[in-house]
């Protein structure tokens, strides 16, 4: 039977790392940590997301700053919105929630934010610190991947990795991480041919294709370690992930559940990029630098 990379353990784990990191540097700082998710409209679905991280920032100590606009709001007014954001010292990170209303280009704006508060680390500044290895707000979605598997002790150093994805915004930055852990890491994708002999190839298979269910035990190697990023919605109601959990859980020697893996994951990554740039903009020492790969 598989180990299950319970994320849901793990980041309930990781806020009450938050949460005395926040109360220990509340007198030096002055002030506590600052998030601003800004959302413009009201798909419904964002909805539910920003009502959660907000929850979770009140969890662990974080103000929340969030502003909400209206789905007509011109683009000018969000990027004054943004340069609001930018220049108020209360706030350490700021989150544009996508998607955006129709006819609101999200690039310009995501650009506009000041890449020291970036709390989702993917302005282009950030992904070039990750690529070159430098300090910064991490990507928080395979930052998150990278915790789940270091919280149960997979070695990474030698082994081949395989990521189903090239996303900027998971894919890519997954495969960064992995090789920046010593692993030597494949990426495929949509045009990949024989897709199953690559990743039967993987000691640490990463999905994220966005195709529900799409891996089986077809694709996986024996003893893989198997982590599902995919989240979908069921015709029937629930979640389910790209991968056939009851086909891979009995060959892997560990894998993510969905939900419970890497979503809960992702929005404690999106505090901890937070609270490191809380800590760095009043001078503390970062005691949640090892969840920054
Ligand atoms: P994208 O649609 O942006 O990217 C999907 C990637 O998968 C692309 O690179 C695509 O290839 C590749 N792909 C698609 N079909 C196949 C296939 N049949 N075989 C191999 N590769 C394929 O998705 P995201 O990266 O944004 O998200 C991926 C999934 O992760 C989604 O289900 C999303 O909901 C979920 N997600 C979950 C998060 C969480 O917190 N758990 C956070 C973010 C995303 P190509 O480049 O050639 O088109």
């Amino acid at each position: 039977m598989a180990t299950l990379l319970d994320g849901r353990q793990l980041a309930a784990q990781i806020e009450t790392r938050l949460a005395a990191a926040i109360a220990g540097g509340l007198d030096a700082a002055g002030r506590p940590p600052g998030l601003a998710v800004l959302r413009v409209g009201d798909d419904p679905a964002s909805g539910v997301y920003v009502a959660n991280k907000e929850k979770a920032c009140s969890r662990v100590g974080i103000t929340n700053h969030g502003a909400h606009l209206a789905a007509g709001t011109p683009a000018a007014e969000v990027l004054a919105t943004i340069k609001r954001l930018n220049a108020d010292p209360a706030v350490d990170g700021i989150l544009l929630q996508l998607p955006l209303p129709a006819g609101l280009d999200e690039r310009p704006l995501l650009a506009a934010i000041d890449p020291e508060k970036d709390a989702d680390g993917l302005h282009t500044l950030n992904l070039g610190r990750l690529l070159k290895g430098e300090p910064g707000p991490r990507s928080c979605t395979p930052a998150g991947v990278m915790a789940l598997l270091a919280a149960a002790g997979v070695a990474l150093d030698g082994k081949r990795a395989v990521v189903v994805g090239r996303s900027i915004l998971v894919g890519q930055p997954m495969a960064l991480m992995l090789q920046a852990a010593n692993a030597t890491v494949t990426v495929a994708h949509s045009r990949t041919q024989d897709l199953g002999t690559v990743t039967r190839s993987a000691d640490v298979l990463v999905v994220a294709a966005g195709r529900p269910h799409m891996i089986g035990a077809e694709h996986v190697k024996p003893g893989a370690v198997v982590v599902d990023v995919g989240i979908h919605r069921k015709p029937e109601g629930g979640l389910c992930g790209d991968v056939r959990f009851d086909e891979v859980e009995p060959i892997a020697s560990a894998i993510s559940p969905v939900p419970g893996g890497v979503g809960p994951m992702t929005v404690t990554l999106l505090l901890v990029n937070t609270v490191s740039s809380w800590c760095h903009r009043c001078g503390l020492a970062n005691p949640l630098a090892d969840l920054l790969p």
